[in-house]
């Protein structure tokens, strides 16, 4: 198993995680993403949109203001009665009592705020979700354990509203989809650990924390919460606006109780990362899937001095970058490129020899069997594409 330290240089050297300002000493709880993190990010977050707003008929999704009206935070208890005011700033060009302001610490809340604008405006039935990908600030913890907990993440929630009585079933269904998704993109070292009452929030019904097993121990990935109606019951009275929603089928009126699935990107990265670190013999492989692999594919002219086998690797890697993420190397040995692919966890290496030029095909590496292969140039695509999307 690979050890945290392990992960933290490879990070670093490789071009995934910075420590944050570092060339002023660093900040305690902030990092950068290099060129490689951020695509893995990216890809995170492209997979867990797909899954839970593009792919469904019944989930949609917002971007809502990270700063918000502090009102809304007096409401949902962040300011005034939990102990985490968070991170304050001022609004304006005066800093006075009434400039306070806040960054969010979690993208929640700017979903029950807007949970009758998207009602009225996309004409939706329960039961429904919303979902929003954002960047969370918590200034009262203890940063620790590299990107596990820091002050400025991100994080990835759905609120899913249901009819009063029907939380329960869903609250089961969203944790099966959830632990779903986490296998659909390689992790499967994961359990589900249920907080009991006395270590959930007041209002919450019921929680299930999705864990992994990261090398400080098993530790929360993903928390799912059986919230009842206390959010929407909270911004009704603070707001004096009517939240309810009108049942055709009953023809009643209430709050929704809601569930909602709560995970950060950082932190989903770590165990991924952690889960995909793998040495072998002479390498070091991150064993990614490649749903979430930051180059999905990389392109070798064998020698880079040579215009005809650089006009034809140019040629290959122009179609494939069309289609995916396509990384370019013509420094060094062909087996120090592959090890240095392997490193980022690049799936396919395509080589363009001599030969190619003759035969119009390619050697395909394969990251984790490390066999090659011949493959025509025309049948390259199709190759490729049918083992990246398996
Ligand atoms: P923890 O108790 O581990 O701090 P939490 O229960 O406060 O987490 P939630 O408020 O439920 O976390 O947030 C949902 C998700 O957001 C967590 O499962 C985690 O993935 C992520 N998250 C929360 N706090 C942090 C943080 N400080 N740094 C990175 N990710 C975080």
């Amino acid at each position: 198993m690979a050890t945290l330290q392990d992960i933290v240089s490879l990070a670093k050297r490789r071009g995934f995680i910075y420590p944050g300002s570092e060339i002023y000493g660093g900040m305690a709880g902030f990092y950068d993403y290099g060129p490689l993190g951020n695509e893995l990010k990216f890809n995170i977050k492209q997979s867990w949109w797909r899954n839970m707003v593009q792919m469904r008929d019944d989930v949609v999704g917002i971007s809502a203001a990270i700063i918000m009206n502090p009102k809304a935070w007096e409401a949902s208890g962040h300011v005034g009665t939990f102990s985490d005011e968070m991170f304050k700033t001022s609004v304006g060009r005066t800093e006075n009592d009434s400039s306070v302001a806040y960054l969010r610490p979690e993208t929640a809340g700017g979903i029950f705020v807007n949970f009758k604008n998207v009602l009225d405006s996309m004409h939706l039935k329960l039961p429904f979700g919303i979902a929003q990908i954002g960047k969370a600030f918590r200034n009262e913890i203890n940063p620790r354990d590299f990107i596990f907990r820091t002050r400025e993440f991100e994080q990835m929630e759905l609120e899913y509203f249901v009819r009063p009585g029907d939380d329960e079933k869903a609250f089961d269904k969203w944790v099966k989809e959830r632990v779903a998704w986490y296998k659909s993109i390689g992790l499967k070292n994961i359990r589900e650990h249920e907080q009991p009452p006395e270590e959930r929030a007041h209002y919450s019904k019921a929680t299930i924390d999705i864990e992994y097993e990261f090398p400080f121990g098993w530790q929360e990935i993903e928390g799912i919460a059986n919230r009842g109606n206390f959010d929407l019951t909270a911004h009704q009275k603070a707001s004096v606006k009517d939240l309810a929603y009108f049942d055709e089928e009953t023809k009643e009126k209430y709050l929704p109780y809601v569930i909602e699935p709560s995970a950060g990107v950082e932190r989903i990265m770590l165990a991924v990362l952690c889960d995909a670190y793998t040495e072998e013999d002479d390498r070091v492989v991150l064993k990614l899937h490649p749903t979430l692999a930051p180059y999905k594919v990389a392109v070798f002219p064998l020698l880079a001095n040579k215009e005809k086998l650089i006009a034809k690797a140019e040629s290959i890697r122009d179609a494939l970058k069309k289609r995916w993420m396509t990384a370019w190397d013509d420094r060094g040995n062909i087996g120090k490129r592959y090890r240095s692919q392997d490193e980022v966890g690049t799936p396919f290496c395509v080589t363009i020899d001599f030969d190619s030029l003759e035969q119009n095909d390619v050697t395909v590496r394969d990251r984790d069997t490390m066999e090659q292969k011949r493959v025509a140039a025309s049948d390259l695509e199709a190759y490729l594409a049918e083992r990246l999307t398996s």
